[in-house]
């Protein structure tokens, strides 16, 4: 009995270690193939750009390489009309219903620096010293502490005349290698995936044309984040808030009788009572939000003026009471100075917090451990795409690390290391969300 029992549970424990060895090779098998691929997309212009109706050429470009790349996977993909790229991949699992995870990044690159001609330049086995660019730009220990990390590892940036576009083609760079992991192991168990990789990030427009019905998964992760284990578990709420007054046009000498009004009296009055000094960016750190009277214009044919608002917040009443203030600020004035004060709100992005599964952190912080990675969880003071898709379709998510360093400037950089580490937790991901079923448990 005692032998007969004992082969089996060999058998069991072999096969167990046979798994978990497979899992840490299959991810290292495709690791060589990752730096290829971020230094082919970081060479494709794709800066997006503020004034565009859409999009810019070199987006479209290099939409449609990574389509062409995906679709020769033979997963189902689609490419859509706004040049979104979409891969709904079925569940192959036939013993339970998992979620749906879904996975995005952005190919666009910022148009606030330039990304135009990206010549990068790969440094294997960093030996620590300061690495100077062209233009005198350097990237060393004191202006980036993270660097001393990266002694004796691979770390890629631009030549110093550009951006390196790393935000977020390394994130792109994970989600492409992770499609091709799983078009070539068809036999890895998954639930059903929804990867998505946009336009428009920087120009805070991602979320814009995004469907739905390619693009609703029950637990999104994006995967746009900085360093090894950074996670975004929480963002600022952005409003446009835009109070115009209108005036009444005549000549002011006889204003007693031709009811001639003002138009910068009720708001500079109003700038005075809804949005006091203690409440300015540079009055407001931490979880504390802010209004910001950031923009005046005088439209003096129509006899308007207009002030623009940033409002930021993390928690919803905070946000609430700034909009209120705004709101009686307007109203008590319109009748005081008997002018029309319009109040016009603007939901730009929304805190994640407010529409993210509880389950979702847990999730990803087993897949992190998975890879080796300690999660850091942090809350942004700005938005992201989870955020903007929050915004615009009520469901949060989360924003991953991709080794991306310094974006939005000459000095940015990747970590090869982190990237890899940020697959691996992509691929632990599928893993873990498989092993789900819908009712989350
Ligand atoms: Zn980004």
């Amino acid at each position: 009995m005692r032998k007969l029992l004992a082969l089996p549970l060999a058998l069991v424990l072999l096969f167990g270690a046979g798994i978990a060895s497979a899992k840490g090779n299959l991810a290292d098998k495709y690791r060589a193939d990752m730096l290829p691929r971020f230094i082919k997309y970081v060479q494709i212009d794709s800066m997006s750009d503020v004034n565009a109706e859409w999009m810019t050429p070199g987006q479209e470009k290099m939409a449609q390489a990574l389509y062409e790349e995906i679709k020769a996977f033979g997963l189902p993909t689609y490419f859509s009309e706004d040049k979104y790229i979409y891969v709904n991949i079925p569940s192959n699992l036939s013993n339970r219903q998992a979620p749906v995870l879904g996975i995005s990044a952005h190919y666009d690159t910022t148009p606030d620096i330039i990304g135009v001609n990206v010549k990068p330049q790969v440094i294997k086995n960093y030996d620590g010293k300061p690495i100077v660019l062209k233009n005198g730009q350097v990237i060393d220990f004191e202006s980036d502490p993270y660097l001393r990390n990266m002694i004796g590892k691979t770390i890629v940036t631009s030549d110093g005349t550009t951006n390196l576009g790393a935000d977020d083609k390394a994130g792109v760079t994970i989600l492409v290698t992770l499609l091709q992991t799983l078009a070539e192991n068809p036999k890895l168990p998954h639930g059903p995936i929804q990867v998505v990789i946009t336009p428009n990030e920087d120009v805070g427009r991602s979320a814009e044309r995004l469907e739905l019905q390619y693009y609703h998964p029950d637990y999104a992760y994006d995967f746009d984040g900085g360093v090894n284990g950074e996670v975004v578990i929480g963002n600022f709420s952005a409003d446009r808030v835009v109070v115009t007054a209108q005036g009444i046009n005549g000549h002011q000498s006889f204003a007693a009788e031709n009811g001639y009004r003002n138009s910068a009296k009720p708001i500079a009055d109003l700038i005075a009572a809804a949005a006091p000094s203690q409440n300015l960016p540079n009055n407001s750190s931490g979880e504390e939000g802010y209004l910001e009277p950031h923009h005046i214009e005088y439209n003096a044919t129509d006899n308007i003026h207009m002030v623009d608002f940033r409002l930021r917040y993390f928690d919803q009443k905070e946000g609430q009471n700034y909009l209120n203030r705004i709101q009686r600020a307007a109203d008590s004035l319109a009748q005081a100075l008997d002018v029309a004060i319009n109040v016009e709100v603007t939901k730009q992005y929304e805190n994640v917090e407010y529409g993210v599964k509880p389950e979702a952190f847990s999730l990803l912080s087993a897949a992190m451990k998975d890879a080796g990675v300690t999660p850091q969880p942090k809350k942004e003071r700005a938005g992201t795409t989870s955020a903007m898709i929050m915004a615009k379709h009520g469901f949060g998510g989360y924003t991953v690390f991709t080794g991306q360093n310094n974006p939005h400037a000459f000095t940015e950089w990747l970590s090869e290391e982190d990237m890899f580490k940020a697959y691996k937790v992509a691929l632990n991901l599928v893993n873990q969300v498989a092993q789900m079923n819908v009712s989350g448990k």
